[in-house]
């Protein structure tokens, strides 16, 4: 991801200059279409970052179009754990394909959701036992964010519906998943008045690897104390704050958050949507805590980087209390959920990932070790800060 953020910040220094992408042999490949009428992430119509033209991608590698190849740094987003192409991802979607790409998921079920829930069950929390599929990582955080309401409405305790987040979180793009990421990268300002207004506490500054300062939950333990009672609970991403700025904190300030949530009666959710399947060292994020959440949101790299699909996984006591108090039911329900055809790929994925010939654990090791060694020269640059290593 650090290269890859690297890329990010050559490509937009690149696209200033147009001259210096000639002199420097490179084509803009973005066809006249795109640059006409397709929109990019975080781009403007007007004045469109360049885009390269990718043909096939492979293992690590992307090809494009002019036929340069590159070295993929940030696997799509932190999607593709395995590399691109990869024939057992391949021949599970082909398999899906043959039976049904999608059914609804009401009234139906099916073998990949089956499968896929089993497959991880074992890797997630033991308190997590109930698992909502959902379409994205930003819809996975909107579900958590209903569930931990509902919860609350279900315990007769209805005005218990806000959260508390700590400040350079990520959580996604849509409204509500929004409004608990960083204020300032988060763009409240822009959407002004019409985002719901949320509490937020100082970023976790104690390092990964180093000392644990205790100062860091006074404002957590200030601001529940103060607003438990409308505080449905508090969300965060586990350990590693990643599009927020790949800021790796310490473990020791998510067993004191859980000890508060727990003192104040506030729902625990961790977003591991960037955090899971191998990325930190550990399987999730949670791991290096050891502590359970109430409501935990996985996605990204679930089904390997190959399509969208997320899931929100949650206790017996929050799935319970959901749906023994009215509406008795939890009002979520995507069109696409749990999609077949993203199961299976799913279900190929995890198998793929847990299997002990692939050694997850050595691949990251190595992986970890790399970037330490290789990334450590840049220290010396005037224009780096920082070069911080966490697993893959
Ligand atoms: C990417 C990400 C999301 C949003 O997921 P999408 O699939 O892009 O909607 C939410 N939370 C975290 C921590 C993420 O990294």
């Amino acid at each position: 991801a650090i290269v890859g953020d690297l890329l990010t910040t050559l490509g937009s220094k690149v696209s200033e200059d147009k001259v210096l992408i000639e002199d420097a042999g490179y084509r803009f490949c973005g066809s006249q279409f795109d640059r006409e009428h397709l929109w990019h992430p975080y781009t403007s119509t007007t004045n469109p970052l360049p885009v390269y033209k990718v043909k096939h991608a492979e293992g690590a590698t992307i090809t494009l179009e002019s036929g340069e190849t590159l070295v993929e740094g940030m696997s799509s987003w932190w999607c593709a754990v395995h590399g691109y192409n990869h024939p057992t991802l391949n021949r599970a979607a082909e398999e899906q394909l043959g039976k049904m790409s999608h059914v609804m998921f009401g009234g139906l079920t099916h073998d990949p959701a089956i499968e896929l829930g089993q497959l991880l069950l074992p890797l997630v929390p033991p308190s997590m036992q109930k698992i909502f599929y959902a379409d994205s990582g930003s819809v996975a955080v909107e579900v958590a964010l209903k569930m931990a309401v509902q919860y609350w409405y279900g315990k007769g305790k209805a005005k218990k519906n806000n959260f508390v987040t700590i400040r350079s979180g990520y959580h996604g793009d849509t409204w509500n998943a929004m409004s608990v990421c960083d204020p300032v990268t988060g763009m409240h300002s822009l959407f002004g008045a019409s985002l719901p207004v949320r509490y937020f506490v100082p970023q976790p500054r104690s390092r990964f690897h180093g000392e644990w300062n205790e100062r860091d939950t006074v404002e957590l333990r200030k601001l529940v104390e103060e607003h438990h009672e409308e505080l449905a609970a508090l969300i965060l991403e586990p350990v590693v704050q990643g599009a927020g700025g790949m800021w790796f904190y310490h473990p020791q300030y998510l067993r004191e958050a859980a000890q508060i949530c727990k003192e104040h009666g506030l729902l625990l959710i961790f977003d591991e949507i960037a955090t899971g399947f191998g990325r930190t060292g550990k399987l999730f994020a949670w791991e290096h805590a050891g502590v359970e959440p109430d409501i935990m949101c996985i996605g990204k790299a679930i089904t390997g980087g190959y399509m969208t699909l997320s899931a929100v996984l949650t206790t017996n006591e929050v799935a319970d209390t959901i749906s023994n108090h009215t509406p008795e039911v939890f009002m979520h329900g995507p069109t696409f959920m749990g999609n077949p055809l993203a199961c299976a790929v799913a279900c190929a994925s995890v198998k793929l990932l847990t299997s002990p010939e692939y050694d997850w654990q050595g691949k990251v090791t190595r992986i970890s070790r790399q970037l330490q060694e290789e990334l450590e020269p840049a220290r010396r640059l005037p224009q780096v800060t920082d070069v911080r290593v966490l697993g893959a």
